[in-house]
């Protein structure tokens, strides 16, 4: 194999289930099975290279200055590219130039904000697995964030529950976690590439490498320190991040570590069913939580807001300090409507400032980090009068005055996208740099008086001096004139209508301006990643600048939005209570092409479940999703869509909610149902909020409605959270009279002769029909149909109503603990007469008669039902055992 290819397969073994590119002069090129690959999913031409003796390669190759778009390309279809430099000048070099492996690039690794979504962070995610607790460590190489956390696997959890709260593009994992089903199943579901590392780093280790990249001193190192899994998880993201990124100056902010506890708990199910972050149907932004809640002028602020969504806060301080925020900034509309313009001037100097880090920020990203921190000034001085606290942590940052002047004094006001064709730096900012465009400039003139010259000189008018890439400086001279040619003229391309020549003057004159020109170029580069280094240099100040600005624009877009749709500040409780007055959703109320129908909600202390009957279409789910919305809401610190809103802060929301299949993962709709409804029972508490949109729908009328009953008891009686509970098992109503924590709701409905009007009002109440058979006909059932539905319908209502035969075991709840008992909960005489005998004064044949007796007497008990056990209580012997008895 010649050596380059030697090169290249080599460097290829070193970086497996990459794809590799190898600069070669001004081309990016892959050989091999990578050519294949690359020519068939970029779409281009497929050659082939020697090889040596005879043999060929394939080959395919991009050029360099177009790399990045062929990198989306391959990025966008889940390659990982590892792009390999040549690290020696090639005119320096004898024989086989020096490469090495400068970047990995993977969908977890970009940084190109071309192939982000500003709106989105891009995470890479490391999560591994140590007796039975789970580190994961989250990183965005584009913005610094970096994060982790650790926590105990819950049986009933999936360890994918907390990954999707965070959506990585990318994730790195421990080989023990590499078979897990569930989690192989999340991330082949959602797509997300995996890379099994084997060595994993221990807790001294994870230790040395954090302190070896953030430095000794640490600000916040402690917390992490002291949670190993989370360390390690973190450890190997970093080790990860410095062998595939080849550079330590990663722009990363050290890790902050994060308690679950800080967040109400929503599970994967929960976020989809309530289109927090996308809808179900479409996955798309739009008609989601965060597209309602959307209003920021800044990237930074959008992804702030995009993370606050799915982390409700539970800390009753916290969230008062947001809503105190967005309701001054509400008062303050004047200053409100400046500070937003002023916002949306503001690039996203988080990712600029990754760009200057990693050495890619040209110089239209450093006038636009110029641009962006010239706003603060203007910003702090609005911000002056406010008062709270989160509002007032803008007003503090640094103002970042030397960094602002550098920048003005040295960019180019119009510099181009690339970085090496110059016009990068200003005018009088470098000495060197004017003199040589000085020698440029001056080319012109001398290039004007030369031509005026030769004209004198040959007697030819229209001699023209002219300049091209290709040919550099020429002569030119038209065909008529070609006689009048001076001896010295060297001939140099003929064209259409004359010849182009130079002249050994001229051609001394090119070398000196294009060398000039050469030296400009080199020069100013060189300026520019000088102040460039200078701009990385500030990244503390940056992303102190980048966090304030997102939070500002986060809280005011909860202003501007609040105001625009006259949503409400809500009271924050830390009781048990859930108030909402004349509520809306705030989705469906934006969408909807009619005015919404407001409903109010009341949970109390003693009033914990509330049973919604109604027809189809009538608005039940919607009722239900905008309750657990307003709550989120509320949560996250936001006005919410009601006239007024008390809210006892919840730590946890769950919904069930319609039928969403998960086949993939070999699991009915019944199924999914009950595993659903499965993981509510097991980890609601009292302080947790329960919507539950029809259950037992999925199975046989009789067994649905009993699990649907027994839930509902079990949540009101054991649980004791807030529940609402939407049904058309109208049997089920039932339950408020048994039991006084549960409130019946129905959604009003107007009956004219031959129509139906929903109304989508909650009263109070329970529903006597369904209306199904008029959805039917709604949706263009034949009338045949409709009638033989309507027959049957009638037919089964006169047969004995369902909920005649349901047992009321009201009082099953009220006593006891959870566990299956035996002793405690019978009350068998048996078991009492086991209590109170004394086996010391028996002999064994009087305690085989005993036990003789008991047995015919539980026959006789399990025979009359549970009722009471009456005369033939244990207790009293017939007088044959009694008889048996003594003989013994
Ligand atoms: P089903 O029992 O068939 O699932 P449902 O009772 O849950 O139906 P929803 O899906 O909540 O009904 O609502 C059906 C439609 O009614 C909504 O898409 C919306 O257009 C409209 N709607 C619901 N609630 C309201 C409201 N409060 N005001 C105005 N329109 C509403």
């Amino acid at each position: 194999m010649t050596p380059m290819l030697s090169q290249y397969f080599k460097t290829k073994d070193e970086y497996p289930g990459c794809v590799l590119l190898f600069r070669v002069g001004d081309f990016y090129e892959a050989y091999g099975e990578d050519a294949e690959l690359i020519s068939k999913d970029l779409e281009i031409v497929l050659t082939s290279k020697d090889a040596g003796e005879g043999r060929k390669v394939a080959m395919a190759g991009v050029p360099h200055f177009a790399l990045d778009t062929y990198l989306h390309m391959l990025v966008g279809k889940g390659h990982k590219v590892a792009i390999s430099e040549q690290v020696e000048d090639p005119k320096k070099v004898k024989g086989i130039v020096k490469r090495e492996v400068m970047r990995v690039v993977s969908s977890g690794t970009i940084l190109d904000p071309q192939m982000l979504d500003g709106k989105k962070n891009n995470y890479l995610a490391s999560l591994l697995e140590q007796d039975g607790i789970i580190g994961l460590s989250l990183a965005d190489i584009s913005t610094g964030d970096f994060e982790a956390t650790q926590y105990r696997i819950d049986i009933s959890e999936s360890i994918s529950e907390e990954l999707d709260r965070w959506r990585p593009s990318e994730l790195i994992i421990s080989p023990a976690l590499a078979s897990h089903a569930s989690l192989s199943a999340y991330l082949a579901s959602e797509r997300i590439p995996c890379t099994v590392i084997n060595e994993l780093p221990d807790g001294a280790e994870s230790e040395a490498i954090l302190r070896e990249h953030f430095g000794p001193s640490l600000r916040s190192g402690p917390e992490l320190y002291q949670h190993e899994s989370a360390l390690r998880a973190t450890a190997t993201l970093l080790r990860y991040l410095r062998d595939t990124q080849k550079s330590t100056s990663l722009s990363l902010r050290f890790p902050r570590f994060f308690s679950r506890s800080e967040f109400v708990t929503i599970d994967a199910t929960s976020k989809r069913n309530l289109e927090l972050l996308e809808t179900i149907m479409a996955r798309e932004r739009k008609g989601t939580l965060l597209w309602a809640l959307d209003d920021t002028c800044t990237a930074m602020g959008g992804r702030l807001l995009r993370a606050w969504v799915v982390k409700p806060l539970v800390n009753h301080e916290e969230i008062e300090r947001r809503l105190d925020a967005v309701q001054e900034l509400m008062a303050s509309w004047d200053a409100t409507k400046k500070l937003r313009a002023l916002l949306s001037k503001i690039q996203d100097v988080e990712r600029l400032l990754s760009k200057c880090i990693f050495g890619t920020a040209t110089g239209r990203d450093l006038l636009a980090l110029l641009e962006s921190a010239n706003q603060i000034p203007s910003l702090k001085q609005l911000l002056a009068p406010f008062k709270s606290p989160l509002l007032v942590r803008l007003g503090r940052t640094d103002t970042l005055d030397g960094l602002r002047k550098l920048l003005e004094d040295s960019l180019h006001e119009s510099p181009p996208a690339t970085l090496r064709e110059g016009n990068l730096i200003r005018d009088g900012y470098h000495s060197d740099l004017d003199e040589l465009r000085e020698i440029r400039r001056s080319a012109k003139d001398w290039i004007a008086r030369m031509e005026e010259r030769e004209r004198e000189r040959t007697g030819i008018k229209s001699l023209k001096i002219g300049f091209n890439q290709v040919f550099g400086y020429y002569i030119e001279i038209t065909r008529t004139n070609l006689k009048m040619v001076p001896e010295d003229y060297i001939r140099k391309q003929t064209i259409a209508n004359g010849e182009r020549f130079f002249s050994p003057e001229l051609k001394e004159y090119e070398t000196k301006v294009l060398s000039a020109d050469e030296r400009i170029k080199n020069l100013e580069f060189e300026i520019f990643s000088g102040i460039r280094e200078v701009a990385a240099r500030h990244s503390q100040e940056l992303q102190e600048l980048s966090a304030a600005v997102a939070t500002l624009d986060v809280l005011a877009s909860f202003s501007v939005i609040a105001a625009e749709h006259g949503y409400c500040r809500p009271q924050i409780k830390e009781d048990r209570s859930l108030i909402i007055t004349e509520g809306r959703h705030p989705v469906v109320e934006r969408i909807l092409g009619e005015p919404f129908v407001k409903n109010d909600v009341e949970f109390n202390e003693n009033e914990r479940m509330i049973i919604i009957t109604g027809p189809n279409m009538s608005g039940k789910s919607t009722y239900l999703r905008q309750t657990a919305l307003i709550v989120i809401m509320a949560q996250i610190g936001s006005f919410v869509p009601a006239q007024a809103a008390s809210i006892g802060i919840v730590d946890r929301i769950f919904t069930r909610v319609g039928a969403t299949d998960d086949l993939h993962l070999g699991q009915s709709t019944f199924m999914v149902e009950m595993l659903e409804t499965s993981n509510i029972i097991n980890n609601a508490t009292e302080r947790s909020l329960v919507i539950l949109d029809e259950i037992g729908r999925g199975t046989g009328t009789f067994d649905g409605l009993s699990i649907a009953w027994a839930v509902a008891e079990f949540l009101n009686e054991r649980t004791r959270c807030k529940a609402l509970f939407a049904t058309h098992f109208l049997e089920l109503t039932m339950l408020a009279k048994a039991f006084p924590g549960i409130r019946n709701r129905r959604v009003a409905v107007k009956e004219t002769r031959d129509e139906i009007i929903f109304l989508h009002k909650i009263l109070p109440g329970s529903s006597d029909k369904s209306y199904g058979i008029y959805v039917a006909k709604l949706a263009g059932f034949p009338q045949e149909i409709l009638q033989r539905a309507q027959e049957i319908l009638e037919e089964m209502e006169n047969e004995k109503k369902l909920h005649e035969k349901i047992p009321h075991r009201d009082e099953k709840y009220k006593q006891g603990p959870l566990q299956l008992t035996f002793f405690e909960d019978s009350p068998h005489p048996v078991i009492d007469e086991i209590r109170r005998i004394n086996i010391m004064e028996m002999t064994p044949l009087q305690a085989l008669n005993r036990i003789y007796r008991w047995q015919r007497s539980i026959d006789r008990f399990r025979n009359e039902g549970q009722g009471n056990p009456g005369s033939d209580s244990p207790g009293k012997t017939t007088r044959k055992e009694r008889s048996l008895e003594k003989n013994s």
